[in-house]
């Protein structure tokens, strides 16, 4: 079994700025921080999924349901907190790869299918927000490509503690993921 860890949207943005979880995701902090840095200095793939808009985008669907978020080259995109120094500390490994992703789900019109199958890997391990959204539509798209799946309890978070809660049993339940 061979490992990559995916790390989804832990940006300014998305804990304290445009569209915030807020304090649930605040709280995450030093954990999907030790988790982030744990999988690099193993020398997992670690990749960076984060999610990417631009201005008014007529054709995008979450234009009609989200204020503005993570708008590129902005400061809301940067990640949040000590994920941020985890990041920067790592960036030129060859096992970190930033991605940009502009749906919910980090498989959704990206390369990242072709990059886990070159490596091998067969297991996702998945932290960062929200955990009922985008950590949701990443797990449900990594179950129906066959990976095996691992959430770390306390390293996502989400604005909606009913759909954190709800989206942890459907992990367990229904994709026979790891919960931990
Ligand atoms: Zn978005």
């Amino acid at each position: 079994m061979t490992k990559a860890l995916l790390n989804i949207d832990y940006t300014i943005d998305f804990v304290t700025g445009a569209l915030p979880c807020g304090q649930p995701a605040i709280d995450i902090e030093k954990e999907i921080a030790a988790i982030t840095a744990k999988f690099i200095e193993e020398g997992a793939f670690t990749v960076f999924a984060i999610d990417l808009h631009f201005p008014d985008d007529p054709y995008h669907p979450e234009t009609a349901l989200y204020p503005p978020h993570n708008l590129k080259d902005t400061e809301g995109r940067l990640l949040y907190g000590e994920l941020s120094k985890v990041y920067q500390f790592h960036a030129d490994k060859e096992n970190v790869f930033w991605m940009d992703k502009t749906r919910y789900s980090a498989f959704a019109g990206t390369d990242l299918e072709l990059k886990l199958r070159e490596r091998g890997i067969t297991e996702v391990h998945l932290v960062g927000v929200c955990t009922d959204i985008c950590v949701l539509h990443t797990a449900v798209d990594a179950y129906n490509k066959g990976f095996n799946i691992v959430v770390y309890e306390n390293a996502t978070a989400s604005f909606n503690e009913i759909g954190h809660r709800w989206a942890l049993e459907h992990f367990k339940n229904s994709m026979n993921a790891k919960v931990i």
